[in-house]
């Protein structure tokens, strides 16, 4: 047996847990009116998942649950859970990737409502979602259309559906729901994927425009760095140039530097260890001629002194020795002797004589003062002369006067020699000056030499530091060029200087003319003008962008693909599904109208009857009759097959179903059902009040075939009918008891039979 229990708790009547056994092929539920017997029917459509409050009979959950009695009090929320067996592990799900484990040999749904209406599901205790449930009892058959239930008043439910219910129905009981799922289930994944190729089409046109903006961008960046590139190459050349000639020429100028500092210094060495004049000396001289002059003077007046002394005792002697001369003393013009004037004479020739050979003004007026002393004194002594007494020659006195004469001579002797002692000191000092002089003369010659070498260092000095500064002004700019380079091209360009460096260091060719640089840097300029106007910067943010915007693209591209070719497959799939559901149909049809011919014929006693599948063209938008699955179909006209029911009553003309009789829809209705049931058999079948309409001979036929059904199916039957209830082995009899609540009572197959009659 498949279905194993079925547990009501607070379910409507049933106010207390109640359970009900299925170990029977067909087991039968009686009781009278309103005990509760219908509740158990809807009880299994409540947990198997039905939506339609409607075929509960109630307008909202609360209507499920137990409202109470005098006795009893009112449940909280109603639960039903059924029981399967699953010892052949029939059961799996299609489409889930739930946690819940079907490695069980029961398997048990629950479902529970609350008085907000709140619903939840479980399988074998673990919570899921109604498609989980409504997933897990397709696999074992069970549809969600409810063919196998037949509720109370419901046995012609097939007759009155339409024929697009009925086609649902019969492929409900054929088993191919499972591929109008997988068709809804791929026409909205194909939908789905037509939407994202459309929002992937938008979103690649929308980046497209950016893409070609970027393109561009690269373009200019590719271009700049082409330019950088030869840049790049000119800089090391330049760089490299230029460093060399900086180090190069610091290296000629240092060395220029040091030569001029040191001659330099030599010359001023030279310069300061110059002899000089000196002064000391030259006032020394000076002070020694003046005083030799001055001896000179001193030897000469007294030499003067002496000479007049002597010409006055010679004039004396003479006097002496010359006969008398008596003198007038009154007379005015007294006559002086020749010797007298003789002297005098000489006198004054050999003082004015002295005064013209001395060229200093004070020697001679030291020989002029000295000779107006001596006429002056001549004029005293002309009255002494004039009162001697002119006596006869003096012998004795001639004669000390010759002596006196004498020594006076002698004493002019060693004058002389003094004052030639004196020249002779003069000459020397002459000569001593005259040589200092000379010296002086050479000394000043040296130092004009010295001071124009001094002029011309001066003047290479002046030169070499403008040739400096000019070096130092190339050096600074060659510092900013490689600070810029470094930002254009990147740190590299401090190897290409350090390059010329060293190769001057290691000493080797001269570097480039400067005419060479110049044009080099002219060619650097230009480029850089061209980079500048570029404008682009390194250009790495606009690459990275472009490459991951057309990466991208690419990828949207490649889903574009991926998404044209799932449409395909899907499309395939769908194609696939349709024409196998629609041969499976078709087959399906061929044999129920076997058993239905069958059925029909057995309940009837002939006849005939059978299902064509008819295709209608239906203007529809909303498919109302698969809310669980809400389905939409935006087609205005949509080909619909259907599944339309043609009776032949025997010997009746009869063949409109609206026309039949209640009994006869019954019968119908059931042959219909059965045939369903045989073909594809479903786990249970639960028939509420079914045979209600049929009179003893129908009973028994319908009894009949409800053991021949229960060969396939097991059967729970609502009935009143004794024929049917003697053909159970089991019967649930319910009664409302004391409290007010449903009550179940299990009756063997014995009392059933004793029961039943
Ligand atoms: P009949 O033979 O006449 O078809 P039945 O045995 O099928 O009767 P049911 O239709 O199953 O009877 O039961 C109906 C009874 O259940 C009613 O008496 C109704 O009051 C009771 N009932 C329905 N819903 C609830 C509820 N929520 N709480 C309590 N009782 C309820």
């Amino acid at each position: 047996m498949t279905l194993k229990s079925i547990e009501l708790s607070g379910f409507k009547s049933f106010g207390k847990k109640s359970t009900l056994s299925f170990n029977t092929p067909i087991t039968s539920v009686v009781g009278p009116n309103g005990s509760g017997k219908s509740n158990i029917v809807e009880a299994v459509r409540f947990v198997l998942g039905e939506q339609s409050m409607k075929s509960l009979r109630g307008k909202g959950g609360v209507d499920l649950i137990f409202k109470g009695s005098k006795m009893m009090p009112s449940a909280s929320r109603a639960s039903v859970t059924i029981t399967f067996d699953n010892s052949k592990k029939i059961f799996n799900f299609t489409n889930s990737g739930l946690g819940v484990s079907l490695d069980y040999d029961e398997i048990s749904i629950s479902r529970e409502v609350f008085a907000d209406g709140g619903n939840t599901y479980s399988i074998n205790g673990t919570e899921v979602r109604l498609k989980d449930v409504v997933d897990l009892l397709a696999s074992v058959n069970i549809g969600s259309s409810g063919h196998h239930i037949i509720s109370q008043g419901e046995a012609d439910r097939v007759l009155n559906a339409s024929s697009k219910d009925r086609r649902a129905m019969i492929e409900d009981a054929l088993g191919l729901k499972v591929y109008q799922y997988r068709i809804k289930e791929s026409e909205r994944k194909l939908e789905k994927t037509a939407i994202n190729m459309k929002e992937v089409q938008s979103i690649r046109r929308e980046i497209a425009p950016h893409i070609l903006f970027l393109k561009k961008q690269v373009e200019k960046v590719e271009k700049s760095h082409a330019l950088r590139e030869e840049l790049n190459g000119y800089y090391e050349t330049y760089l490299g140039a230029e460093s060399a000639y900086i180090t190069t020429n610091t290296r000629a100028l240092t060395h220029k530097r040091r030569m001029l500092d040191e001659k330099m210094l030599s010359l001023e060495e030279r310069l300061a260890n110059l002899p000089v004049y000196n002064t000391e000396n030259a006032n020394r001289e000076s002070v020694e001629r003046s005083e030799i002059i001055k001896e000179e003077n001193r030897i000469r007046r007294a030499s003067e002194e002496l000479s007049r002394t002597l010409g006055r005792l010679e004039g004396m002697m003479d006097a002496l020795k010359a006969p008398k001369i008596v003198e007038n003393k009154k007379e005015e013009n007294r006559v002086i002797s020749f010797s007298e004037w003789s002297n005098l004479l000489d006198k004054c020739l050999s003082q004015i004589e002295l005064a013209l050979s001395s060229s200093e003004k004070e020697s001679i007026f030291s020989v002029l003062s000295n000779l107006k002393n001596d006429l002056i004194h001549m004029r005293s002594n002309e009255s002494k002369i004039e009162n001697v007494e002119t006596n006869d020659v003096n012998t004795d006195r001639i004669n000390e006067l010759e002596n006196q004469r004498q020594n006076i001579l002698n004493e002019i002797k060693e004058l002389e020699s003094e004052a030639d002692k004196c020249r002779e000191a003069l000459r020397v000092l002459d000569l001593k000056t005259k040589e200092s002089e000379v010296h002086l003369r050479d000394s000043e010659r040296m130092r004009y030499e010295i001071l124009g070498e001094k002029n011309e260092v001066s003047s290479d000095m002046h030169s070499l530091k403008y040739e400096e500064e000019k070096l130092e002004s190339i050096k600074l700019s060659f510092e900013s060029e490689v600070r810029e380079a470094s930002t254009l091209i990147g740190m590299q360009v401090l190897t290409y200087a350090q390059n010329g460096f060293k190769a001057q260091a290691e000493g080797e060719d001269a570097p480039a003319s400067r005419s060479i640089q110049e044009e080099l840097r002219r060619k650097i300029e230009r480029i850089k003008i061209k980079l500048e106007d570029a404008g682009i910067g390194n250009g790495a943010e606009i690459l990275k962008e472009y490459n991951e915007t057309i990466e991208r693209d690419q990828f949207l591209e490649r889903e574009l693909g991926d998404l044209a070719t799932s449409s395909s497959t899907l499309q395939n799939l769908i194609n696939e599904l349709k024409d196998t559901l629609d041969t499976e149909f078709k087959e399906g049809v061929n044999k129920i109208n076997t058993e239905f011919q069958n059925f029909f014929a057995l309940m009837f006693g002939g006849g005939n009857a059978n299902l064509t599948v008819v295709v209608e063209q239906k203007r529809q938008k909303k498919d109302e009759d698969v809310e669980m699955e809400g389905e939409v179909e935006d087609e205005e006209f949509a080909l619909e097959k259907g599944v339309d029911i043609n009776v032949s009553l025997p010997h009746k003309k009869v063949k409109d179903l609206h026309m039949l009789s209640g009994g006869e829809r019954s019968l119908t209705s059931i042959a219909l059902l059965f045939a369903m049931s045989q073909v594809n058999p479903p786990p249970f079948l639960v028939l509420d009040e079914t045979d209600a309409a049929l009179d003893e001979a129908n009973s028994r036929k319908y009894g009949d075939m409800l053991e021949n059904l229960s060969k396939f199916s097991q059967l729970i039957v609502v009935t009143h009918n004794r024929e049917t209830m003697s053909r159970a082995e089991v019967l649930y009899g319910v009664t409302v008891g004391a409290d007010g609540a449903s009550k179940l009572l299990s009756i063997s197959l014995v009392d059933a039979n004793a029961y039943a009659k």
